[in-house]
């Protein structure tokens, strides 16, 4: 589904409440939250739209014909603020929530409020998080921020009881296969092939259909992830740096499209061959970070679809392309020995952002993935 003038899609009852936002009085801040690529900003630039917009009629908003929707279309409304992390770190500085407070504090030019989006706003740091605290405190009349977050827990209490709160959950299969085909950026059979491998992520189907190559690197480290099942553990420790470097190429392919403008089919900017020579030699600790978050998400969905496949539920697998490989694979698989490896991902994920070593995760993981007793 989709409400009028909303280029989100899914979500009906974030939806409803963000209309009620635009009609009524919406609040200084607000804390958007959800896991990554599932529609924060998205939903957050529907949520600008309509208070930016111009239509006499509230429930009409946001129009998307007026000058004030236009102007946001175009990327440059001067009353809507966009916030994103820079740099290698990937962090939002002090300095930027400095300069965006100041911003806020002027009189808006165009109309009467002044929106303020900060993307990732869990990569404020806490020294970031205070210079926002005076914003939330004592908020510019016609001001509304939103934060969108992937994890709540790691913003300020200060600032979180400042904040109305809106929590998006995965998108339906169904939805993000729309927005592939709205968007012209897949064919139906391949929409509907990315719309699963997304996980209820529209932004990934989004990312995998603007960058093939990224889905044939998934598909390889899926394909290596099964023939590791019937390996011995020297072999396991060998192919897993392999394993990381595939992934570290996938999620610099993956974040190349995520980092395009999200209303509008991203176009990839730089090839890899303008990177500066710098980052070759030494990957930072966050691209080494990424690159095992992403091994984790497609080993998941493999263990998974193991599991289901096990269960003799094949219909709602991740990739039915690897149907085959994945049955030949599960045969013998204890399924208890796979479920048990579901929650070592889920502890991974944890201990990664406990900055345990990213090189020692997966060490450990390839080690506890199950072994498959049977064949020769
Ligand atoms: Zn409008």
């Amino acid at each position: 589904m989709r409400a009028p003038g909303f280029v989100t899609r899914g979500q009906p009852a974030a939806i409803k409440a963000v209309r009620a936002m635009i009609v009524g009085q919406p609040p200084h801040a607000l804390l958007l939250g959800g896991p990554a690529s599932v529609g924060k900003t998205t939903l957050a630039l529907d949520l600008a739209a309509g208070l930016l917009c111009l239509d006499p009629d509230p429930a009409a908003r946001p129009c998307r014909a007026c000058r004030s929707c236009r102007q946001i279309a175009g990327g440059n409304h001067p009353d809507l603020h966009r916030l994103a992390p820079e740099g290698p770190g990937g962090q939002v500085g002090i300095g930027q929530v400095r300069s965006l407070a100041t911003e806020l504090a002027l009189l808006p030019v165009e109309g009467s409020r002044r929106i303020a989006i900060v993307e990732s706003a869990h990569r404020l740091n806490e020294d970031a998080q205070n210079a926002m605290l005076k914003t939330l405190e004592e908020p510019p009349p016609g001001t509304t921020l939103i934060l969108c977050v992937e994890e709540e827990d790691r913003m300020l209490p200060t600032v979180r009881s400042r904040c109305a709160r809106l929590r998006l959950g995965p998108v339906g299969t169904r939805d993000i296969e729309l927005i592939l085909d709205e968007r012209g950026l897949a064919d139906p059979p391949t929409g509907a092939r990315l719309a699963r491998l997304a996980s209820g992520r529209p932004g990934i189907a989004v990312a995998l259909a603007s960058a093939p190559e990224a889905v044939s690197i998934r598909s390889e480290i899926g394909r290596q992830l099964v023939d590791l099942l019937g390996a011995r553990p020297a072999a396991r420790l060998a192919a897993v740096r392999d394993l990381l470097a595939r992934s570290a190429e996938l999620a610099r392919l993956i974040d190349l499209s995520l980092a395009s403008p999200s209303a509008d089919p991203p176009a990839l900017e730089a090839s890899p061959d303008e990177r500066s020579p710098e980052a070759e030699v030494r990957a930072p600790a966050a691209e080494r970070r990424r690159a095992l978050a992403i091994l984790l998400d497609v080993w998941r969905d493999l263990a998974r679809d193991l599991a289901l496949v096990s269960l003799g539920d094949a219909r709602r697998l991740h990739d039915p392309r690897q149907l085959e490989e994945i049955q030949a694979a599960s045969v013998g698989l204890r399924e208890q020995a796979v479920a048990l490896f579901l929650r070592r991902l889920d502890r991974a994920g944890e201990q990664l952002d406990a900055n345990v070593s990213p090189e020692l995760l997966a060490d450990s993981l390839v080690l506890a993935w199950p072994r498959a007793e049977a064949a020769a």
